[in-house]
């Protein structure tokens, strides 16, 4: 099977450090797959995920989208593939309307006014914010602001969506909206999705986890394999999914346990 997105030996230094922020990076991503990155703050996730969408350029090492080899010349239509929701909800509207805001991506993308219309409908729909068109973004709920967020990416119908942090910043109400919207997307199959995220909820839900430790590849599996730390704890005998011991072992993996995971007896 043809990988959607493939890195090879991907390394990147940011201009004002010293210190690798990606060290020979290799993986591959394929079609309708939803692929939940994890690790610790600072292990290289958003600088993998800027890689993919081509906002940075790797110092050495190769970007394909679909086959083809990212470079200068096509750069932004590699990034026309790869669409990215960002971490705050507040940071991401241009529009004063839930309806202008998508327009606006559409515009810059020569959609014409008519296809613009269809694709604003089809896409409120997809995140289930249908008659919310003339709302304002500022006003909405946290989980209502990165669904619209979500709507305007695939609006312009990217290949894959990588969804940087975007449920961390919500409440647990808005992060489960989020985390549905995302299941449904993966459901319909004809999206890839990237979710960056420290939400043991989100993770478990995807098909494979990559999981850095930094700025490394340090696994990449199902969830099943990668938490299995916590089923050999559960084999033992112990009363997990999340005891304290099982918390730290996902802790050294960079997932936080909701509290509302949280047995207060067993702590
Ligand atoms: P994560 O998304 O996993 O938290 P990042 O990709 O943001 O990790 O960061 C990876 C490494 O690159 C870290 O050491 C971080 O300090 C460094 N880094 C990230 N952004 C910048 C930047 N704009 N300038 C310099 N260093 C950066």
């Amino acid at each position: 099977e043809k990988a959607i997105i493939e890195l090879q030996n991907i390394n990147y230094t940011y201009h004002n450090s010293e210190k690798k922020a990606l060290s020979d990076i290799s993986f591959k991503i394929f079609p309708g797959e939803w692929v939940a990155i994890i690790g610790h703050n600072g292990s290289g996730k958003s600088t993998v995920a800027k890689i993919m969408n081509g906002l940075l350029e790797a110092n050495s090492g190769t970007v394909f989208i679909n086959g083809v080899k990212m470079t200068y010349e096509n750069v932004y239509d590699c990034r026309k593939n790869v669409g990215m929701v960002f971490q705050n909800p507040d940071n991401q509207f241009v529009g004063n309307t839930v309806e202008d805001d998508i327009a606006f991506g559409l515009e810059n993308n020569g959609i014409p006014r008519e296809e613009m219309l269809i694709r604003i409908e089809d896409a409120l729909k997809r995140v289930k914010m249908t008659g919310f068109e003339t709302r304002e973004p500022a006003r909405l709920s946290g989980g209502q602001k990165q669904r619209v967020a979500i709507a305007g990416i695939i609006a312009l119908s990217p290949k894959v969506i990588i969804l940087d942090e975007s449920t961390s910043m919500l409440d647990p109400e808005g992060r489960l909206e989020v985390i549905q919207t995302i299941e449904e997307l993966h459901q319909t199959k004809n999206m890839t999705v990237i979710s960056i995220t420290h939400d043991i909820n989100e993770a478990s839900r995807a098909d494979k986890i990559i999981m850095m430790n930094q700025g490394q590849v340090d696994q990449i599996g199902t969830p099943d394999e990668i938490f299995k730390i916590g089923l050999e704890l559960v084999e033992k005998g112990l009363d997990v999914p999340f005891s304290e011991k099982l918390k730290y072992e996902l802790a050294q993996k960079g997932i936080n346990v909701p509290t509302e995971y949280m047995d207060e007896e067993r702590l």
